[in-house]
């Protein structure tokens, strides 16, 4: 800047001071939404013992996190495995379900919204905020609404909280492309508007990636989220399909334990796409994931991981280790 002249520089230099101001300002833009006494607040320290399921619920995905203070469900898994999650539910005892969250409209993800709705009685749903022409997210939205059930749209920056200092925080989608979304005639493209968060209790960390693929992958790599996409555990994004678990992604997330939810593989109606696929289970090999922790739950049943905050252990159902003889059978 030497040779500009000297006003041109203070120009510039405000100019700059007020693109920095705007830098850190995504943060603070976004909501956090709090239920109970604790309102207002996303520093609660990690209080008690946190457990994460991954139902076994066939092709789809459905993942209760349970902080002892709420029981938070995260997908429910399609129409046609309602059964499934119905008998997880049951067996873990659960009576209710405080908040419902939606990673996108797809019929693997909603399909047994309203089921459950209906049996749990949800006091919150919290989903992509955009608009679904499918009939089961009309079905949802049409319930809520005559519950009286909050809905909320999430987007980058916004914080829910989950009760005893677990806290969700949500980076995709971009406040862009929820504008965009709401608008009529949008051309939706599901899977990559995706909600993806990281869960958070005390020092743990698990992130949540919807079926988001390779491009929202790239998206987070440059947004200023980048730096906290790193956690110890990682759902693969789409049930461990190619279309995502790109290298850097990988790298940048760095998981210990990546846990996969798909059916068993060819089975009509079912997982007919033969995830997890090899090109993401190698790239989880590659960035050097030990194979026995890779979880799939039609090989390991249901996956749960209990935490005190400061240290995770992972407990599934059926201890088996199958990534490296899939690989080779792909
Ligand atoms: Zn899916």
């Amino acid at each position: 800047m030497r040779c500009l002249p000297r006003g041109l520089c203070l120009v510039l230099l405000l100019l700059m001071a007020v693109l920095c101001m705007g830098c850190g300002s995504a943060e603070s833009m976004g909501n956090i939404f709090s239920s109970g006494t604790q309102a207002g607040s996303s520093s609660r320290m990690a209080e008690g013992e946190m457990t994460i399921s991954m139902l076994n619920v066939g092709q789809g995905d459905a993942i209760l996190i349970q902080t002892g203070e709420q029981n938070v469900l995260v997908d429910t898994s399609d129409l046609d495995e309602r059964d499934k999650i119905m008998a997880e539910l049951e067996k873990l005892e659960i009576k209710k379900i405080d908040k419902l969250i939606l990673s996108h409209p797809h019929a693997d993800h909603i399909g047994s919204a309203e089921v459950i709705i209906k049996k749990f009685g949800v006091e919150d749903v919290y989903d992509n905020g955009m608009p679904s022409t499918s009939k089961l997210y009309a079905g949802y939205v049409k319930m809520i609404k005559n519950k009286g059930i909050k809905r909320h749209g999430l987007k980058v920056g916004d914080v829910v909280e989950l009760g005893n200092g677990a806290s969700f925080h949500v980076y995709y989608p971009t406040e862009k492309l929820v504008e965009k979304g709401r608008k009529k005639d949008y051309k939706h493209d599901p899977n990559n508007e995706s909600l993806v968060g990281k869960l958070v209790f005390g020092n743990f960390s698990m992130l949540f990636t919807g079926d988001a693929e390779k491009a929202v992958e790239k998206e987070l790599l440059a947004s200023e989220y980048a730096d906290e996409l790193h956690s110890d555990i990682l759902k693969a994004a789409h049930h461990g399909s190619k279309t995502s678990s790109s290298k850097d992604f990988i790298k940048a997330v760095s998981p210990e334990a990546v846990l996969i939810s798909a059916g068993e593989p060819g089975v009509e109606n079912g997982n007919t796409y033969g995830y997890p696929h090899y090109a993401a289970l190698r790239a989880y090999r590659k960035a050097g994931i030990p194979a026995d922790q890779l979880y799939w739950t039609y090989e390991n049943g249901t996956i749960s991981i209990t935490t005190d905050g400061k240290d995770y252990q992972i407990h599934a159902e059926h201890d088996k280790e199958w990534a490296d003889e899939w690989m080779r059978k792909k």
